[in-house]
């Protein structure tokens, strides 16, 4: 079985929820305010855990008391923070508007996620092995994840490409990684969509290689890190050498589960 090594952002949320998104020059009354821990490269390497797989998150946090916060966080969670680097400056985060409909739109700031590079692309060098599935999200600096998706084709591992936030790189990358995960509006970006790419469709769930998998009903509360969840659950999938089907169930069912709570993760609020 293989492992999940994980190349991504580390982010504390901001979750606002309120009735609707505000106007331009509007100000709304919010319903509430919390804060917790997202990022996607930790959503994906959480749920990778979860689903079995031995994970290795490579980010960094910031020197600020949000950082230091995260990876006592990511310890509760059982994941290792060997590969978590702490760099001067604040934390990610992301500003996260919920509506009552449960849609979502989101403010990203990078912060130590722009620092992530080639200490991370030698942990790839030295600790990939074929069999091993590397993911790659895009709250990172394009030539990283550039440069890391090469290092994992030299060392024979899976590589596994979430083009998300949409970046000038995502084109490229789709072009040579193993597996591509969008959802619907990025599968439209795509210049082709072919066996290699994995379409997510919200509370329709997912189709890949042919094969559809349902998403179960539910009422969502919050479908934020529900493309996360999936991705480091098939990723996961994948490392074990599960069917296609297999693999897709899995990855439908913990993201439909994670829509039926507040934030990313199995998270523990900073603030109430
Ligand atoms: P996000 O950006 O919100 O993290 P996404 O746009 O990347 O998500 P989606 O296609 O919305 O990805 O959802 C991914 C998976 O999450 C779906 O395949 C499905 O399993 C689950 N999911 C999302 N929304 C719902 C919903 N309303 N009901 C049931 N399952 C859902």
């Amino acid at each position: 079985m293989g492992k999940v090594i994980v190349l991504g952002s580390i982010n504390i949320d901001t979750v606002i929820r309120a009735p609707r998104y505000p106007r331009l020059g509007e100000t709304l009354m919010a319903n509430s305010v919390r804060t917790m821990p997202g990022g996607k490269g930790a959503n994906q390497a959480v749920a990778a855990h979860r689903a079995g797989a031995e994970t290795l998150l490579l980010s960094c946090v910031g020197s600020d008391a949000q950082g230091a916060f995260y990876r006592k966080h990511l310890q509760a969670s059982g994941l290792s923070t060997e590969f978590v680097r702490t760099t001067s400056g604040p934390t990610g985060s992301a500003t996260i508007v919920v509506e009552d409909s449960g849609n979502n739109a989101i403010l990203f700031d990078p912060g130590a996620n722009a620092a992530v590079g080639e200490p991370e692309i030698e942990v790839i060098l030295e600790h990939a092995q074929p069999g091993d599935v590397l993911t790659i999200v895009l709250e990172i600096q394009d030539q990283v994840a550039l440069r890391a998706l090469a290092a994992a084709q030299e060392r024979g591992v899976t590589t596994l490409l979430n083009p998300s936030p949409w970046t000038q790189a995502a084109q490229s990358l789709a072009d040579s990684a193993d597996i591509v995960i969008v959802n619907e509006q990025e599968s439209a970006r795509l210049n082709r969509v072919d066996e290699r790419v994995c379409i997510t469709f919200g509370a329709q769930g997912a189709l890949w290689r042919g094969i559809h998998a349902p998403a179960r009903r539910i009422e969502a509360v919050d479908t934020t890190g529900a493309g996360d969840t999936f991705a480091g659950t098939l990723a996961a999938a994948v490392a074990r050498g599960l069917s296609t089907e297999e693999a897709l169930q899995a990855a439908t069912e913990a993201a439909t589960d994670i829509c039926e709570r507040d934030g990313a993760q199995d998270w523990q609020t900073l603030s109430n």
